[in-house]
């Protein structure tokens, strides 16, 4: 049992100076302890005190859940370490050390495909910032109060707006806009809430988000989903905050009004399922009528094993979860330090699933959210002689693209889809438009590939 939860903690968030102030810091080795410190002037880390206790602090600095949520020294090159290292070593000022992380962050493709200028709807003419609109029947929400996490990955894309620098925040206004722009669109069948993570806010909060969508009039919009790693850093939000049976009573509300309401909970390792705690979470969501679906990228480090992937999947559905996607890695942040080939990918997931009965198959993956839709990696064959990956897509901005599978040539490097070209000399439609660099990046990408 975790200790903080047997305590009823209230939700504390630590940064690296509480982090500095524990005990448990100073027994570190130096050289961890300084990677931790450099990398995160640039990659900023935050945890809280139930997550410290699912981490095994003798397996350091390989157990998952630290790689998880500390920064490690691999993640910046070499230069950007050295820079900040030498900044602290000879005493500069802190605003000497932010531009210089400034500076490292702006190269990490804080927003990659398009995340802040494609897909944001419009309502009389005015941009509605904390929407996205994508796929025909569904529609992703950002409310500005949901835009922090209680615990953060370091893997995470959406770093950028956790930083404090202004111009790269998503900012949902209100949600009168939304629930405009829903009345306008019938065809919207889902709303997807998502952040950051939504279920850092307070009931009443989010109840003034989302219960306007509840309305007779908004009927078409049938799902309501909700994206969170709350159950895995945080699942004291479902138990023993102190608006957590109001939280309760509101998914209540939800169902009773006719909505399929799903937590769609991003759980990277069996061991975030371990917990008396996220049990407890786990049952009192589901007595509401909640589904609870899993998710999670695919993380080398954390996560990059078949075994680990069917041990969660098998305790997920003991325990009433659904697998829904595996997702993989994209292309921002320490992409290096993390990332795992496309080839590498669909063998662990090809394994995982021969692990596990048809209960667990329910997971779609490898997944990659790509400006065209998200592709999923349904093979890899030989066919006349050509060695290709075989692909679909599962989502795509042209619904008619869907279920259609296409090839790319087999490289056994690629981790994204904008490395893959075309298989047997032909240019398909859906490699048309979609790339994702320019012609140069992708001329150094081939051949640092080919080298
Ligand atoms: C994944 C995703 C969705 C939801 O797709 P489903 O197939 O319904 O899970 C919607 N919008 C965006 C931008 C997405 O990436
Ligand atoms: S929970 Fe999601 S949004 Fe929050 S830090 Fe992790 S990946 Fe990012």
């Amino acid at each position: 049992m975790n200790d903080v939860v047997a305590a009823g903690a209230r939700y504390r968030a630590i940064g690296l100076r509480q982090m500095e102030s524990l005990p448990r810091w100073g027994q570190l080795a130096p050289e961890l302890r300084q990677g931790v410190e450099v990398v995160s002037q640039v990659l900023p880390f935050r945890t809280n005190a139930y997550v410290l206790d699912l981490i095994d602090w003798d397996d350091l600095p390989d157990d998952p859940i630290f790689q998880l949520t500390f920064p490690q020294a691999g993640m910046l090159e070499r230069d950007a370490f050295r820079r900040i290292a030498d900044l602290r070593a000879a005493g500069a000022s802190p605003a000497e050390v932010r531009a210089a992380a400034d500076a490292i962050r702006l190269r990490l493709n804080p927003h990659p495909a398009g995340q802040l200028t494609h897909n944001v709807p419009e309502l009389d003419g005015r941009e509605l910032a904390g929407l996205q609109h994508k796929y025909r029947e569904t529609v992703l929400y950002f409310p500005a109060q949901g835009q922090t996490c209680h615990a953060y990955c370091t893997y995470c894309f959406r770093w950028a707006q956790f930083v404090g620098m202004p111009d790269l925040k998503f900012e949902a206004r209100e949600s009168a806009d939304l629930v405009a722009y829903l009345g306008r669109h019938p065809e919207v069948s889902d709303l997807l809430v998502t952040g950051g993570d939504p279920m850092i806010m307070t009931t009443a909060a989010l109840e003034k988000h989302l219960g306007p969508v509840l309305a007779d009039e908004l009927e078409h919009v049938q799902s309501i989903r909700i994206g969170t790693k709350s159950l895995a850093y945080w699942p004291a939000r479902f138990v023993a905050d102190k608006d957590a049976d109001d939280l309760l009573r509101f998914f209540e509300r939800a169902i009773a009004a006719g909505r399929h309401v799903a937590l769609m909970a991003h759980f990277s390792h069996p061991r975030e399922l371990d917990s008396d705690l996220v049990r407890e979470a786990i049952r009192r969501i589901r007595a509401t009528g909640v589904e609870i679906r899993m998710q999670a990228p695919l993380v080398r480090r954390v996560n990059d094993s078949a075994a680990v992937w069917s041990k969660m999947w098998r305790t997920g559905v003991r325990l009433g979860l659904i697998p829904y996607y595996m997702f993989v890695e994209r292309d921002t942040g320490p992409k290096n330090y993390f990332e795992v080939p496309l080839a590498r990918a669909y063998q662990i997931y090809r394994e995982a699933t021969q692990q596990v009965s048809g209960l667990a198959r329910t997971v779609r993956g490898p997944s990659m959210s790509a400006t065209p839709g998200k592709v999923r990696v349904l093979g890899v064959q030989s066919v006349g002689g050509e060695k290709v990956f075989l692909l679909d897509f599962l989502q795509a901005r042209n619904p008619l693209w869907v279920g259609r599978p296409f090839f790319a040539r087999f490289d056994p490097r690629a981790t994204w889809f904008d490395q893959l070209e075309p298989a047997f000399g032909e240019d398909h439609f859906f490699f048309d438009g979609v790339r994702e660099r320019s012609p140069r990046e992708r001329e150094a990408l081939r051949l640092q590939l080919a080298g």
